[in-house]
């Protein structure tokens, strides 16, 4: 690259599916590129469950960001936390370990900053339940769920066992629906031999929602057949029931209680703050609405891409799914770079649907593009390829691969350790005083 040329700033903020598919367009493009990112790894999200339910370990599903753009001498990767963007003097607001506010200045910035859980308001839920977007969620999701194990198999008295061993997952989305079966399998299979006051296979798993079905972006005949199978594994398939209380020792379901020391949230998703960064439209969910070229209107240098843009086709909103983030996080860079080396841009976003897919246990897909609509074995086979296929390096494709073999033939998961990165938290398990029998 010509360094006299290079001149032009370009700030991407995130590093996940958007702004990392955005930052490898940019790998010819004569300019300076920081990409800021507040996590130092690329995460693959669709396979957060299987850390959770231990099958695969962190490592396994997230590579350094800096690892990746190793190669790319145009970009500079900055560990920090984007707090605000200034749109007069084009530049964001840094902040990180040692300093606050460092303005970086941009001549184009593409916010590709994902979404959060949402508790739809009762963020009172967020103490008992955890949600699942991050590798801290899912590493905290695994320690609780192999701890009810734990501590059922050494709770003495039987009646406790039931509430221990009691699993609750709100929200029958793909990832409650994909936690429910992977859970379903661990217990019955690779927890059922090692434990000896308890039973494992006796685990209750309830997957609660307040729709009328799961997996509700597919078509009828594949949510009833993911459906089926979630119950043929053993699953409590509760549905049409919001959740309306969770504390320390279960949840209030339409005035029932259920109790259980182990709930996760699957629900809802909310966006990232950029809108308020920008003072910009968005729409109801907050998501911020750009044009069809993916710019913020009245802002042709800001681009927001992937889970936190707002983008309608045909009279619908797009789906917050990785394709969409990559497609439009290509299609923001092909048109930067374009301005930049003075060639034509290219026409307006259009997205291409790949289709969809979601796991349910071992060995066993839903599969929905356009037209073909699959479930069974070869539907799992495919989501295999495609999954091992978007992971971020080969050194991961091979890991993933050769334990998902093994974990498939033995039944033995990758990761099963209990590690507690975010310390005990006081309170949410009070202690019980035992009464010693009398000598
Ligand atoms: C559990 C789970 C399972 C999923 N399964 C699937 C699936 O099977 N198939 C599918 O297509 N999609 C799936 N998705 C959705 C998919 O992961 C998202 O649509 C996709 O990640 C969106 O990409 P993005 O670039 O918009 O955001 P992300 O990939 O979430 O990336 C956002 C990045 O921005 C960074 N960031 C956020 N805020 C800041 C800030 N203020 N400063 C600096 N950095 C910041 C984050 O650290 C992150 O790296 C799943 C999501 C989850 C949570």
């Amino acid at each position: 690259m010509d360094k006299a040329m290079a001149t032009t700033r370009i700030v991407i903020v995130g590093g996940g599916f958007g702004g990392l598919a955005a930052a490898k367009a940019l790998r010819n493009t004569p300019a300076q590129i920081h990409l800021i990112d507040r996590a130092n790894h690329h995460l693959f999200q669709p396979l957060l469950y299987q850390v959770a339910t231990a099958a695969l370990t962190p490592s396994q599903i997230a590579t350094p960001i800096r690892t990746i753009l190793r190669r790319q001498k145009n970009t500079t990767v900055i560990l920090g936390e984007v707090t605000g963007v200034d749109k007069e003097s084009k530049c964001v607001f840094v902040t990180n370990v040692d300093r606050e506010g460092v303005p970086i200045p941009y001549d184009y910035l593409i916010l590709a900053t994902g979404a959060t859980h949402s508790y739809f308001g009762h963020n009172d839920f967020a103490k008992y339940a955890p949600g699942m977007k991050s590798l801290a969620d899912a590493v905290a999701s695994r320690n609780k769920i192999l701890q009810a194990f734990e501590q059922a198999e050494a709770e003495e008295d039987p009646s406790r066992h039931r509430d221990l061993l009691t699993f609750i997952l709100v929200g029958a989305g793909p990832t409650g629906v994909e936690l429910a079966g992977a859970l379903a399998v661990l217990v019955r299979t690779t927890l059922k031999s090692e434990f000896r006051r308890i039973d494992p296979a006796s685990a209750r798993i309830v997957l609660v929602d307040r729709g009328p079905r799961v997996l509700s972006s597919f078509s009828e005949k594949l949510s009833q057949a993911a459906k089926q199978r979630l119950e043929n594994l053993g699953v409590e398939v509760r549905l049409g029931h919001s959740v309306d209380e969770i504390d320390a020792d279960g949840i209030m379901v339409e005035g029932e209680r259920i109790a259980s020391k182990t709930v996760i949230w699957t629900a809802g998703v909310a966006p990232s703050p950029a809108g308020g960064w920008l003072k910009a439209e968005t729409d109801r969910t907050g998501r911020v609405r750009i044009q069809r070229d993916l710019s913020v209107p009245g802002h042709p240098e800001i681009f927001v891409v992937g889970d936190t843009a707002s983008f309608e086709e045909n009279g619908k909103p797009l789906p917050g799914v990785a394709q969409v983030a990559m497609q439009q996080g290509r299609h923001a860079a092909k048109l930067i770079h374009s301005r930049v080396v003075g060639k034509l841009p290219p026409g307006p976003f259009s997205y291409f649907d790949k289709g969809t897919m979601a796991v349910v246990g071992k060995g066993f897909a839903i599969l929905q593009s356009g037209k073909i609509q699959v479930s069974g074995f070869g539907a799992w086979v495919a989501w295999a390829t495609v999954h091992l296929q978007f992971l971020a390096t080969s050194s991961l494709r091979l890991t993933v691969f050769l334990q998902w073999i093994w974990t498939y033939v033995t039944g033995q998961r990758g990761s099963r350790l209990i590690v507690d990165h975010h310390g005990s938290e006081p309170g949410l398990t009070p202690k019980r005083t035992v009464v010693k029998p009398a000598a």
